[in-house]
């Protein structure tokens, strides 16, 4: 059976902690570990002060991450309200600057994380590179929601970037005021659906605001019921979990052009392509990039890329 928890009915759950530098973190949990499910799903609000930082790390389980309240960046990379970003497992990301409204992240893993915690970098670098067969990768994502048409009753748009062989997925589906329709069907390893706009009618109740729902991978597809005014809602499927290696490569060999990867998370950085939204012109060649350089998703320094042969 599907698990649904509603941000405003789990407001004294909030928990507070400082942190060093006067900075202050607070945590909400949605979908609690269970005793007689230890690793099963876990979900939780992790909201941290303005400006604080948090440096780059990796968990040892896939996750999705949804920006709830403001926002910051990483690495290089904006982070912006209602965006989505999914990390492999054994994929390093970061550092996240939050920024003057600080930062909250709903965090979705379909299995509780098997190191309990982050594991950062680079204290950390050796421990990830002798995982064999890794496949680190990450992505983010903005949804974009379609409005209905006359007499139409539902929308689905498939995000564009997060996807894989694996069967990563996600959607944005709108539905229309008092309304039913089955939600995208979950992978077997499960999905996440949290409730961004509108209510939910579920279990004979109407439920407003922000809601995170787990559906188990053995289960059949949510029936999103939209209430009075209509509902909106991203569906995130996990992928299967496979150490193969590494397909994840986009470079193609091109003429004289070589391309350089991320030992860490897997980034490449193409000589033909550049880096224009980094100020990297197309044609750099690798010698002629700056040293001070930092890979865009994970802050590796220029000395941790190595050559790809093709
Ligand atoms: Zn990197």
């Amino acid at each position: 059976m599907a698990q649904i928890a509603v941000l405003d009915e789990l407001k004294a759950n909030r928990k507070g902690r400082e942190l060093p530098g006067g900075h202050m973190a607070w945590r909400t949990d949605f979908i609690a570990r269970k005793k007689e499910d230890p690793d099963g799903p876990v979900a939780f609000l992790a909201e941290s002060s303005p400006k604080r930082v948090l440096r780059t790390h990796y968990h040892e389980c896939d996750q999705f991450q949804i920006i709830a309240l403001g926002g910051g960046t990483l690495a290089k990379h904006t982070l912006a309200f209602g965006g989505i970003h999914f990390s492999r497992a054994y994929t390093p990301y970061g550092p996240i600057t939050n920024g003057d409204q600080g930062i909250g992240f709903i965090t979705l893993r379909a299995k509780r994380d098997p190191a309990g915690g982050a594991m950062f970098i680079p204290e950390k670098a050796e421990t990830l590179k002798s995982v064999k067969n890794r496949t680190p990768w990450q992505v983010t994502e903005m949804p974009t929601f379609k409005a209905l048409a006359g007499g139409e009753s539902s929308s689905v748009v498939q995000f564009k970037e997060m996807q894989d062989d694996r069967g990563l997925a996600g959607y944005a589906v709108t539905v229309s005021a008092n309304t039913k329709v089955a939600a995208p069907a979950p992978t077997q390893v499960g999905q996440y659906i949290i409730v961004t706009k509108g209510s939910l009618l579920t279990q004979g109740q109407e439920k407003k605001g922000m809601a995170v729902i787990w559906v188990g991978g053995d289960e059949t597809p949510f029936e999103l019921h939209a209430g009075a005014e209509g509902l909106e809602v991203v569906v995130l499927n996990f992928p299967r979990e496979e150490l193969t290696p590494s397909k994840s490569v986009t470079a193609k060999a091109n003429g004289e052009f070589k391309a350089w990867q991320c030992v860490l998370c897997a980034v490449v950085y193409d000589e033909a392509a550049g880096m224009p939204e980094h100020g990297i012109p197309p044609g750099t060649r690798w010698a002629d990039v700056p040293e001070n350089f930092g890979c865009p998703d994970c802050d590796a320094k220029k000395s941790d890329f190595e050559l790809i042969e093709f």
